[in-house]
C-alpha cells in the first residue's frame, strides 16, 4: 500500500474534514493518530472504529491545539510523524468592531499558531528520515475574504503564508508543505445548519443549499470530506514530490470568480 510504514498525525480529527482525511490516509496504509482537545471514551471509540474499518493502526491522542505546549507534546507523544495534517479549526462570525477579543485569540491560536508549533516539532524527525509531508487545511478564506470573519480570514491567510515559508526552508530535503483550500464542505457542522436555514428562508433542502449556502461556489455542490482526503493522499504520493509551497483549491470554482 502507498503509505505503508508511514505515521500520520491529523489534528482536530474526531469529525468532519479531519476524520475524512484520516480515513483516506488509513485506507492508503498509513498508521494514523487522531486528535482533539477532550479525552472521552467517544474520542477513543472514533479511532477504534477507524481501525476496524480500514485495517490500519489508529489511535487517539488528546491535545488542545489552543495551547502551544500541547501542540508540541502531541508530536512527541505520537512518536513523531511522516505526515502532519494541520486541520483543527473553529469559526466565529461578528462585525470587526464587535469581534470578541477572546474569540480572535482562540481562532488565531487554533487555526494558525497550532500549525506553527506542530510543524516546528515534527520537522526535525522528517528531515532525519529524508521524507515528510506537511499538509495544512486552510480554506477558500485563505485566498479571499468575507465580511464578519476577520479572525478566520486572517488566520487562514496566515496559514497560507506559513505553508510557503515551511516549503522554502524544507526545499530539497524530501519534505514538502502545501495547503488544501476547501470551499464549503458538507461536514456534520454544516449539515446541522441546514434545517435552520430551511426554516429561516422557507425553502426546501435542495433550494436552500443551492440558493443560500452555495451562492459563492459556482458548482453549487458541496465539496466532500472524501475529496479532501483524496487530495491529501495525492500530496503524499511520489507524483507530488515536487509540489511544495502552494495551495490546492477544492472549492467548486469559488476562488476562480
Ligand atoms: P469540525 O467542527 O467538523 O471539526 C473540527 C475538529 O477540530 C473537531 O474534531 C474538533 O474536535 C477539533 N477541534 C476544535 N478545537 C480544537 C482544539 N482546540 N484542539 C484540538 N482539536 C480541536 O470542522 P470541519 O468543518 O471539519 O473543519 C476542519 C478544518 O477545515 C478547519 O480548519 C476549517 O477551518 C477547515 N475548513 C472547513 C470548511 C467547511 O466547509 N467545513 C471549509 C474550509 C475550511
Amino acid at each position: 500500500m502507498q503509505l505503508a510504514g508511514k505515521r500520520a498525525i491529523v489534528t482536530g480529527s474526531t469529525s468532519g474534514i479531519g476524520l475524512g482525511v484520516a480515513r483516506e490516509l488509513a485506507r492508503a496504509g498509513a498508521q494514523v493518530v487522531l486528535n482533539s482537545f477532550s479525552d472521552s471514551p467517544e474520542d477513543h471509540a472514533v479511532a477504534e472504529k477507524l481501525a476496524r474499518e480500514t485495517g490500519a493502526e489508529c489511535r487517539y491522542v488528546e491535545a488542545d491545539m489552543a495551547d502551544a505546549g500541547q501542540c508540541r507534546a502531541l508530536i512527541e507523544q505520537a512518536g513523531g510523524c511522516d505526515i502532519l495534517v494541520n486541520n483543527a479549526g473553529i469559526q466565529h462570525v461578528a462585525r470587526l468592531e464587535e469581534f470578541p477579543v477572546e474569540k480572535w485569540d482562540a481562532i488565531v491560536a487554533i487555526n494558525m499558531s497550532s500549525a506553527f508549533h506542530t510543524t516546528a516539532a515534527a520537522l526535525p524527525g522528517m528531515y532525519k528520515a529524508g521524507w515528510g509531508r506537511v499538509i495544512n487545511i486552510a480554506s477558500a478564506h485563505g485566498l479571499t475574504a468575507s465580511p464578519y470573519k476577520a479572525a478566520y480570514v486572517a488566520a487562514k491567510h496566515g496559514v497560507v503564508g506559513l505553508t510557503k515559508t515551511t516549503a522554502l526552508e524544507a526545499a530539497g530535503t524530501g519534505v514538502t508543505c502545501n495547503a488544501i483550500c476547501p470551499g464549503y464542505v458538507l461536514t456534520p457542522l454544516v449539515e446541522s445548519q441546514i434545517p435552520d436555514q430551511m426554516k429561516a428562508h422557507d425553502m426546501d433542502r435542495e433550494t436552500v443549499i443551492r440558493e443560500v449556502m452555495l451562492t459563492r461556489q459556482p458548482s453549487r455542490e458541496f465539496a466532500t470530506v472524501e475529496q479532501m482526503g483524496g487530495t491529501a493522499v495525492f500530496l503524499c504520493s511520489d507524483a507530488a514530490a515536487q509540489i511544495t509551497g502552494t495551495t490546492i483549491s477544492v472549492d467548486g470554482g469559488w476562488t476562480a470568480l
